[in-house]
């Protein structure tokens, strides 16, 4: 009686496990196929209200961070994308994000530090392969970009073909491949479907060549800094944005870096540490351009360092507010600044 006690009791505990198991695949397999049905082919921006888009696809620095990607803003005029800067992990952020990679029509690249432009090569070929491209991804940069993506073609040669001969030339169209690039200085202008973007050349040396650019569509307009010092003619480029993106760097936070690394006998991180702020912007003074330019909102991207958390954003920005009278926020991957045609609203949200 006792044994048979057990067997009921050991059957129990066995069906009740494997249901469990089981409930556990069958609840796990119904998630997938609705996020797949969610997603797999969907438009993600469908509901999206025609106006200026910005999509933060990376606002991190050089410096190591696991949640956030190197510097990358990627804007939808209309239904037209464009990217500006490409860094590090910012192409995973933009499929994440849902970011319409075949509707890419071009991207830009505000200077040639390469923390702009690490995720190219994986951006190219995410446009060709998931956008579905006939012709190379136009690529405008300052003097050297034609360099720069020639070397990236040449590194990815390899895995074009294995592309190619995987699925076949009807869907990895071999004309698809790479980037068309044109280099640009500042007169460069662009104008495409009511979008239209100017340049401007900052101070950002030893960097020769680096831009920043204005988008005005339809009323709308962002400013996106680039990495720049201080500037007054910054603010008179972007004057009465609707949003200025700004880079940021923390002078005060970047020392205490320094000082700690030289404390402990690395020197070369303390050079580094020493000789980064004077070619960035601190927050308080992105706040006086943003002012001066009478912008509506002022989002901080390319944070240097960035706050690893929430409690420490008050002390990253210091006292930024004070000098900003508009909305000031600090920018996080996944972050959508939404500006609607002929309004006066700057929407934002949080898409990851
Ligand atoms: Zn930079
Ligand atoms: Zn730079």
């Amino acid at each position: 009686m006792k044994r048979l006690a057990l067997g009921v009791l050991v059957a129990l505990i066995v069906g009740a496990a494997t249901s469990w198991v089981f409930g556990q695949r069958l609840i796990g397999e119904r998630a997938f196929n609705a996020a797949v049905e969610a997603r797999a082919g969907v438009d993600q921006t469908a509901e999206l209200r025609d106006g200026l888009h910005v999509f933060v696809c990376g606002s991190g620095s050089p410096f190591p961070d696991a949640d956030r990607a190197g510097p990358c803003l990627a804007v939808l005029a209309g239904r037209d994308g464009y990217i500006f800067d490409v860094g590090s992990g910012s192409d995973r952020k933009l499929g994440a994000m849902g970011f319409p990679m075949d509707r890419i029509e071009a991207t830009f690249l505000t200077h040639l530090h390469s923390d702009h432009f690490d995720g190219l090569g994986a951006l190219m070929l995410q446009a060709w392969m998931a956008g579905g491209r006939n012709e190379p991804l136009p690529i405008y940069g300052p003097e050297g970009t034609d360099r720069v993506v020639d070397g990236l073609m040449t590194a990815y040669a390899i895995d074009r073909g294995y592309r190619i001969a995987h699925h076949g030339p009807e869907v990895a169209r071999p004309s698809g491949f790479g980037g068309a690039t044109t280099n640009i200085d500042e007169s460069f202008t662009f104008e495409r479907n009511g979008l239209s973007i100017r340049t401007l050349r900052v101070d950002h040396a030893p960097i020769d060549n680096a831009y920043a650019f204005r988008l005005d569509y339809k009323g709308r307009s962002a400013v996106i800094s680039g990495d720049l010092k201080y500037s007054e003619k910054f603010a008179r480029f972007a004057q009465g944005a609707d949003v200025i993106l700004h880079e940021a760097l923390n002078p005060d936070m970047v020392g205490k870096i320094g000082a700690t690394l030289a404390a402990r006998g690395n020197t070369d991180g303390a050079k580094i540490m020493a000789d980064i702020p004077d070619y960035h912007t601190s927050p308080e003074d992105a706040a006086r351009i943003a002012q001066i330019a009478g912008a509506k909102a002022l989002v901080l991207y390319h944070l240097v360092p960035a706050p690893p958390a929430r409690l420490i954003e008050a002390a990253f920005l210091g006292d930024a507010r004070q000098h900003f009278e508009g909305q000031l926020e600090l920018a996080e991957d996944g972050m959508l600044i939404s500006l609607p045609a002929q309004n006066q609203k700057v929407e934002m949200d949080q898409l990851l």
